[in-house]
């Protein structure tokens, strides 16, 4: 153990443990703490020593999570004791991972930390379902939106549904699938057309991978019959989505289920 630790925030890929980075690997060889949680692929845990702490901060069977303050805690007093800590996360740390308040908590303890981007759920369950977020020809921008939609904030929700069916192409939806029929129902009435292609892709990256597609005005129903679609799943809304009639690689490979576009 070392006199001044440090933390690495590492972003774990969004499933396939092959799609960790260079970086977040050596991170974990080095760990003598690793924090991980429900979406980082406890897979990756073998790249620890076998010495190494392992804790898990994920939601249990009871639903209950550690809270964000007392994670942030835990970092710096891992740290403060002198351990290389890694804190292990699903996709990309900094896309809905709360890296920022954790790397904030850090700071303000002196604590020094560095960020390891990943590869983020919203590009690679779309890439391995056959879908490119951008393409010349149908999606020049792309955002990255949570669906898990905050109801105090009203105002600021017309003015983001207005942008996002009006001036974004490809729209990915994160933490979305239970508000699927609001978020389809919300892009129509701000005037996106209602053919707009839609996917959902759940277990991106995984051997169950599933991809349901339709259009806005019927995915929910598409959705509702496929069993498979369950949490974690992107909702991938724009023209796009029509390349996967070509080029839907992976499913095709697995032999998991897709139901096409028709
Ligand atoms: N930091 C993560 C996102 C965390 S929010 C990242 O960059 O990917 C959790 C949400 O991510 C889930 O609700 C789901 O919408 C999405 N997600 C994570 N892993 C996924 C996967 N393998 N397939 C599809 N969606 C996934």
């Amino acid at each position: 153990m070392r006199e001044i630790g440090k933390v690495y925030l590492v972003g774990a890929g969004p499933g396939d443990p092959k799609l960790i980075t260079v970086k977040g690997m050596e991170c974990l060889q080095q760990a003598d703490v690793v924090v991980y949680d429900r979406l980082a692929n406890p897979a990756l845990l073998e790249y620890a020593p076998k010495t190494a702490e392992r804790i898990y901060c994920g939601k249990l069977p009871d639903h209950h999570t550690m809270r964000q303050e007392s994670i942030n805690e835990l970092l710096a007093e891992k740290a403060l004791e002198g351990n290389i800590v890694v804190r292990l996360k699903g996709g990309d740390p900094c896309v809905f991972g709360r890296a920022g308040e954790e790397a904030e908590h850090l700071a303000e303890r002196g604590i020094s930390f560095e960020i390891v981007p990943g590869v983020t759920a919203g590009i690679a369950a779309s890439a391995y379902a056959g879908i490119p977020v951008t393409h010349r020809d149908h999606g020049s921008s792309f955002a990255v939106v949570t669906g898990h939609l905050r109801e105090d904030k009203p105002e600021l929700a017309v003015d983001k549904w207005r942008a996002l069916a009006g001036g974004i192409d490809t729209v990915a939806f994160y933490m979305g699938v239970a508000n699927l029929p609001l978020i389809c129902t919300q892009l129509m009435l701000h005037g996106r057309d209602p053919q707009t292609p839609v996917a959902v892709i759940a277990w991106g990256t995984l051997p169950n991978q599933t991809t349901v597609t339709g259009t806005l005005e019927n995915i929910e129903e598409r959705v509702a019959e496929n069993p498979r679609i369950s949490n974690p799943a992107i909702i991938l809304v724009g023209d796009v989505v029509k390349m996967r009639e070509k080029i839907n690689w992976f499913e095709a490979t697995l032999g998991a289920d897709s139901i096409a576009n028709s």
